[in-house]
């Protein structure tokens, strides 16, 4: 079937480098730049792609490439930012899924409607926040959220996915689960209140706003980007992908048996009774903080985000990653789960 008249150029031996947060020099056989949701909507019918696997490339942000891609990189550059209607209690604001996740949460704080600024400097796009229900600081987005647009790849059929069929959970959702690779994500529609109330009780934010009798959304704002570059490596001058291990999550009574054995343990109490272990906490207590494999490495100044100290690969994150895991493991009896998306 012949693709249609304004069909995206289509690239060959594309190098997903710069599109890959960790910076693994991998390539894709093929790539093409989709800037709209009618190009997005084309694709099932591009006779160019025809029996190729598609990988739809957000900004890369949580994502470990462990060789070359054989297919078609997808790399989503839909744009567009605005104020789609308000009611009495709250703001809908709607972005494109291309547009930088830190760039919106900044526009929407000018626009005079905070509720995002906990996850401010989150790296990635906007289409790539709900895959993984992005959070940070006590917020995660999907409380945020009101819903969002997609085109099944398969089909082109565009939909439209409310909070409840996205299924968010802890780092988690619905696209990475039952639709993982299904769909793009074309635009995400947020709901922000109108009476702001503000989410300052992680330590590292409450200290930085220390002193401070009364402060703003914008506030938040600058401490989260202060906190956040104080202690997590930027992606453009250390690759590296957030968090590389969800905060696992254990019983209660699985928790009395290791405090008993590990006194020190930071545990955060859920209100289902579980409790929440800091994942760094129990990676540091096993050493690896700094250490690594080629030039795979535990960040020295958090130690639940792996980075690329130059030349490494995805492979050698992924044996770094099942090191530490191995480690707690046989210390904690705790499972770490990876939280990026491994290809
Ligand atoms: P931190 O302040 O060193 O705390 C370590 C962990 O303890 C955090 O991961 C956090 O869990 C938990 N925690 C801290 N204070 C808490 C509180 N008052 N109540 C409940 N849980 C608490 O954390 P960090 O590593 O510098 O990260 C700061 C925040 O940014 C965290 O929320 C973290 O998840 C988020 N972050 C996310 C990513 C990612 O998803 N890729 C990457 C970097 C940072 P939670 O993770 O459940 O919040």
């Amino acid at each position: 079937m012949p693709h249609a008249s304004h069909a995206p150029e289509l690239l060959d031996a594309h190098s997903l480098r710069p599109h890959n947060t960790f910076g693994f020099d991998v390539r894709a056989r093929h790539a093409m730049k989709i800037d709209s949701v009618e190009a997005a909507s084309l694709l099932c019918r591009d006779g160019r792609l025809a029996g190729m696997t598609q990988l739809v490339l957000g900004g890369g942000s949580n994502l470990v490439l462990t060789r070359d891609f054989d297919g078609v990189a997808l790399i989503v550059n839909i744009e567009g930012k605005r104020v789609i209607a308000e009611d009495a209690g709250s703001w809908l604001v709607e972005a494109g899924a291309g547009e930088n996740w830190h760039g919106f949460v900044a526009w929407t704080l000018a626009q005079g409607m905070p509720g995002l600024e906990n996850l401010a400097l989150i790296p990635g796009t906007v289409g790539a926040a709900p895959i993984q229900n992005i959070g940070a600081y006590g917020l995660e987005m999907g409380e945020r959220f009101e819903r969002l647009s997609a085109v099944e790849l398969a089909t082109g059929a565009r939909i439209e996915f409310d909070r409840a069929q996205c299924a968010f959970g802890y780092r988690d959702s619905f696209f990475k689960r039952a639709g993982r690779g299904r769909f793009m994500i074309t635009s995400v529609v947020f709901r922000l209140p109108k009476r702001w109330q503000p989410r300052a009780d992680y330590a590292d934010i409450a200290r930085a706003l220390e002193g401070a009798s009364s402060y703003d959304a914008q506030a938040i704002f600058d401490a989260v980007v202060a906190v956040r570059r104080a202690k997590l490596p930027d992606w453009t001058v250390l690759g590296n992908a957030g968090s590389f291990f969800k905060n696992p999550v254990v019983s209660a009574q699985a928790f009395d048996t290791l405090r008993q054995r590990e006194p020190g343990i930071v545990s955060y109490p859920q209100v289902d009774g579980s409790v929440k272990l800091a994942a760094g906490w129990l990676i540091d207590q096993c050493g690896w903080k700094g250490r690594g494999v080629g030039g795979a490495a535990v960040h020295d100044r958090q130690a639940l985000v792996l980075v690329n100290r130059g030349g490494a690969t995805g492979a050698q994150v992924l044996e770094l990653a099942g090191a530490i895991q191995r480690d707690v493991r046989a210390r904690f009896d705790v499972e770490l789960e990876i939280e990026p998306v491994t290809l």
